[in-house]
């Protein structure tokens, strides 16, 4: 994890969400100032900000990738904003150049949450190695998994330091266990963020099968492309979008139904074939939290079509052998 290519340091945490509070508190992010993130989302995303004060302010995606929408960043940015939050939706890219030439314009910060991007790439570059820090995750649900962890990539030297720091209880113990210190002591915020050491051994094994766990995961996700594809082109469902400068790492395999009402009628009858189908998210702009917490800059209308119409498949190692159900399934409902 120290090497990933890209990075200057991978420190582990114990989730996700904790990587991305850390990133709140390494941001020096006060009350009032504004961060930029997509409304398509898990609630970390925005939660870790709004824990320091910060008003998360939504903008739309785009209705390829479901990623945050680059040409909707200028008219969201204010004298307030402080970072843009890009999501790598299903381990797809962002459009980064973009965004960062955007954020770099108007001195901001870019905080990738990069929780379902593991071994996944854009024009070359790891994803989570592009912004100026990145929240990795290591949950259950993800690809490379330890039940629950997660890891703060810091691609930026400046902040090194203080995420040791932060990440060890407010204090200086990581310098004390290289013998920089003779003593360690409270020197600024933090907290406990770290995983312990069974996790942690648990996560190496599924860091040493990652390639293989990403091959596998690719052949499932490229049989369920292959197979859709009629259905694409007789107009009954939608496929995912990888551009091609993007190499995705089959996190998730999702179709786009024409409407809620088909969507709802599909995962009823997939469900009675045995076959759990799930769909998300609660658009973080609609949810009590977000309106509370939140804004929104523009319209939502890419995020709430796609939040009614999207329905994820089955996509886990060992499904390779009931694949082939699920496939007939999905032909003779769609
Ligand atoms: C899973 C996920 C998280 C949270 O990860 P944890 O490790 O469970 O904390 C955050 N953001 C996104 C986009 C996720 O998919």
């Amino acid at each position: 994890m120290a090497s990933t290519p890209g990075s200057q340091k991978a420190l582990l945490t114990h989730s996700c969400t904790a990587a991305l509070e850390m990133t709140a508190l390494l941001a020096n992010l006060k009350p009032g100032d504004e961060v930029i993130m997509p409304s398509y989302t898990f609630v970390s995303t925005a939660n870790a900000f709004v824990l320091r004060g910060v008003t998360p302010v939504f903008v739309d995606i785009r209705a390829d990738t479901l990623n945050l929408d680059e040409t909707k960043l200028d008219g969201a940015i204010t004298a307030r904003t402080k970072a843009i939050v890009p999501v790598h939706y299903a381990g797809v890219g962002c459009e980064m150049d973009t965004i960062c030439a955007i954020a770099e314009r108007n001195n901001l910060l870019v905080i990738e949450d990069a929780a379902q991007a593991v071994s996944a790439s854009y024009k070359g570059k790891m994803l989570g190695s592009i912004g100026h820090m990145a929240a990795l995750s290591f949950h259950e649900t993800k690809n490379v998994i330890c039940g629950e962890g997660g890891a703060l990539l810091i691609n930026d030297a400046s902040f090194v330091e203080r995420a040791e720091i932060i990440r060890e209880k407010g204090t200086n113990r990581s310098k004390f266990f290289r013998g920089n210190v003779d003593k360690y002591t409270w020197v600024d915020l933090g907290s406990s963020f770290l995983p312990g050491e069974l996790t942690a051994a648990f996560l190496a094994a599924q860091l040493d099968a990652s390639a293989e766990i990403l091959r596998r995961r690719l052949a499932i996700w490229n049989s369920y492309h292959v197979a859709f594809e009629e259905l694409e082109l007789r107009g009954v469902c939608v496929r995912p979008t990888v551009p091609r400068e993007c190499l995705h790492n089959a996190h998730m395999y999702y179709l786009l139904l024409p409407t809620l009402a088909l969507r709802t009628e599909f995962i009823a009858k997939m469900r009675e074939k045995g076959i759990n189908c799930v769909f998300h998210y609660v658009p973080l702009h609609s949810s009590p939290a977000g309106m509370k917490f939140g804004r929104i800059s523009g319209s939502m209308d890419v995020t709430n079509d796609i939040s009614e119409r999207l329905v994820r498949l089955p996509l886990w190692l060992g499904l390779e052998d009931q694949q082939q159900r699920v496939i007939d399934a999905v032909r003779s409902i769609l």
